[in-house]
């Protein structure tokens, strides 16, 4: 059983997921350059073998599916229809580790997220947008975490393009912290922080990568790694899940731009994209303006990070920008 350990002093949940160990190549700590692996061997190719079920959704139906959901073989959080609860072992808390763990899988075994025919692309968000919505059916879930991980050093242990939504019964300290941020700005301003930004952004010009009419991509004022980038929406909107069509595709198609812009100005780096979506539950999150945040990993933490969660970064998000744009 997976389960969450809440840290006594600081707050952070911890998921130990002992079923997890069993995943393809988990330990290997050289991580190496991104190698694909032939097609014959792709758990992916066929997806009764990938999951122990059927796939959950097929885009579009049957067998000429683009975009098929299955459940992960070796979830993180188990989908056993008990209730979540907390309980001490000791002087610990715990958290019991149920939610949905699903892998949305494109079907070309070699085209990575840029790589995707933008009709692709804006599907496959609309897919999770679908998978958020069913989540948050269930009451035991607070947060619904999606991301993708593109290469060893950002955590894919498969080579075929997949991504990921854990459905959780906790909100992460990390998001309950930006949240009670965006909150405060909200109370004191009267307006959505994240507004300002892109109001403060589209008029400085300086730190936008890409824009279209429904998102910007730009490099965050105060960036913790070297070209980060958030992704948002234009209109003020807390969750994914109540974004319309129109809106989600742009952002979708925009989030490829970022990515394209990435690759070809940074050399093909690993990297991740995960969403900040609006929790669930009782609290009031109209504040919150989800957005997506892709993070290129060319740097690791070292020794000052770790005991100070105050990141070293040695590019100017201006300049970031700047390359992320081509005019370096
Ligand atoms: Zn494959
Ligand atoms: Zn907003």
């Amino acid at each position: 059983m997976s389960e969450l350990r809440q840290d006594i002093v600081s707050g952070d949940w911890v998921l130990l997921a002992p079923g997890r160990a069993a995943r393809p190549r988990f330990m290997d700590q050289k991580k190496g350059p991104r190698k694909s692996l032939p097609k014959s061997e792709c758990p992916f190719e066929d997806l009764s073998l990938a999951s122990p079920a059927m796939p959950l959704y097929q885009h579009p139906a049957g067998k000429d599916w683009r975009i098929a959901v299955i459940r992960n073989k070796y979830p993180a959080v188990e989908e056993n229809g008990v209730p979540s609860h907390t309980f001490a072992r000791g002087i610990y808390p715990v958290r019991t580790g149920v939610g949905t763990h699903n892998l949305l899988i494109t079907r070309a075994h070699t085209l990575h997220f840029t790589e995707l025919p933008a009709e692709d692309a804006a599907a496959l968000f609309a897919v999770l947008q679908r998978f958020h919505r069913i989540a948050a059916q269930d009451d035991r879930v607070r947060y619904i975490a999606s991301f993708y991980n593109y290469g060893p050093s950002a955590g894919a242990s498969v080579w075929h393009p997949h991504y990921q939504m854990l459905a959780l019964p906790v909100i992460p300290e990390h998001v309950a912290r930006s949240l009670k941020g965006s909150e405060r700005y909200f109370k004191s301003h009267g307006r959505c922080v994240r507004c300002d930004i892109i109001r403060a952004e589209r008029s400085a010009r300086a730190r936008i990568i890409v824009e279209n009419s429904h998102a910007i991509a730009m490099a965050p004022y105060a960036s913790k790694k070297p070209f980060e980038m958030s992704i948002l929406p234009k209109r003020h909107t807390p969750s994914l899940r109540d974004t319309p069509p129109a809106a989600l595709r742009g952002i979708a198609l925009l989030a490829q731009e970022a990515a394209k812009a990435m690759k070809r100005r940074l050399g093909d780096p690993d990297f991740n994209f995960f969403i900040h979506d609006a929790p669930l539950g009782s609290g009031d999150y109209r504040h919150h303006h989800w957005h997506i945040e892709m993070v290129p990993r060319v740097t690791t933490e070292a020794g000052f990070e770790l005991s100070t969660s105050i990141i070293i970064n040695v590019i100017d998000p201006d300049n970031a920008a700047a390359i992320l744009r081509g005019e370096k």
